[in-house]
């Protein structure tokens, strides 16, 4: 199977580099074409995942291209953005077609569910495992959310529990194929796309929690030149999260743990999602009756 034949096969197939309306040109030209109106923005991120450094050795690759996709489309969520289509580079030390095979089978149903096609991309051989993603997305012009613009005021909330994803890694790494109970939440992360339209029109700041809720608020602080005050007993957890650690360390993972993709916004109010604490004057995250000890918070 030459190069041309290898792209055809596993990556131009009818579930995974399928057409919608502002696609003007998929896989098969020398560029993929958008015709988008004038009335929208284009946003842009792409994400690079590094084989023992993102992802385990010897994960099961059907895993990683649902955890590579959903990661990377998080990014639009966090922008209020509709997902239009991504390119994938991928460098790989040999032309495994069982891999590749397994690989395109996660990322299809992957690709269905926000939806956003493969559109383009490159193929290379390379002495480690190497894939980058470059996902589209598109708002009404201006609309996109940003990380400035909260208010001293301002409410603080996430979309959902969080801890997750921090809590499966020590066992995902234990036994990189295990996609069962808490490990499941490390593979199958759900980009925001929907919760993120619920929200936009109340959201003053917003980003995905890619690093830990309160490196990641940090960043909005920074934006919006404001300061935060966030209740622990507020901050949400999975009754999983919660059996497998306790209810301390399970905190742990919640506040400064990453790998959740969840939303983290501001609003003044806002009916969805999960309040946990309020936008002050300052410069960065306080956890009311905690500080930060080696790397994590601790009670005073
Ligand atoms: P060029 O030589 O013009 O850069 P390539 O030979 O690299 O083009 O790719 C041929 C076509 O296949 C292009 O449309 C490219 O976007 C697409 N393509 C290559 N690799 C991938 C991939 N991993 N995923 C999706 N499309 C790909
Ligand atoms: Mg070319």
């Amino acid at each position: 199977m030459n190069e041309f034949q290898l792209i055809k096969r596993f990556f131009q197939q009818p579930n995974l580099a399928f057409s919608n309306a502002y696609l003007r040109q998929g896989i098969g030209d020398d560029c993929a074409t958008f015709n988008i109106p004038s009335e929208y923005d284009l946003h842009l991120s792409l994400d690079t995942l590094v084989e023992g450094v993102h992802f385990p050795h010897y994960a099961n690759p059907f895993d990683i291209a649902t955890r590579a996709l959903a990661v990377s489309i998080s990014d639009l969520a966090a922008m209020a953005a509709t997902p239009i289509g991504f390119t994938l580079a991928i460098t790989l030390p040999q032309k495994d077609e069982a891999w590749l095979k397994q690989f395109s089978d996660g990322l299809a149903p992957a690709a269905q569910f926000y939806p956003c096609p493969l559109i383009g991309g490159d193929t290379t051989k390379g002495p480690s495992l190497v894939i980058s993603l470059q996902v589209h997305g598109i708002t009404k012009a201006g609309e996109g959310l940003k990380r400035s613009g909260a208010q001293v005021g301002d409410k603080v909330y996430v979309s959902h529990h969080l801890g997750d994803g921090a809590g499966a890694l020590p066992l995902v790494l234990k036994e990189p194929a295990l996609n069962t109970g808490l490990a499941k939440q490390f593979y199958n992360p759900i980009a925001q796309i929907e919760f993120a339209q619920t929200i936009k029109s109340y959201a003053t700041s917003c980003l995905d929690i890619s690093d830990g809720l309160i490196q990641d608020l940090n960043h909005i602080c920074t934006a919006s030149d404001v300061g935060m005050k966030l209740e622990p007993t507020r901050i949400p957890m999975s009754e999983l999260l919660i059996e497998t650690y306790g209810q301390e360390e399970a905190l742990q993972y919640a506040l400064s743990g990453g790998d959740d993709y969840q939303l983290a916004y501001t609003a003044q109010h806002c009916e969805y999602g999960i309040y946990i604490g309020d936008v002050i004057e300052g410069q960065s995250v306080n956890i009311v009756g905690m500080k930060m000890i080696n790397g994590g918070f601790q009670h005073f």
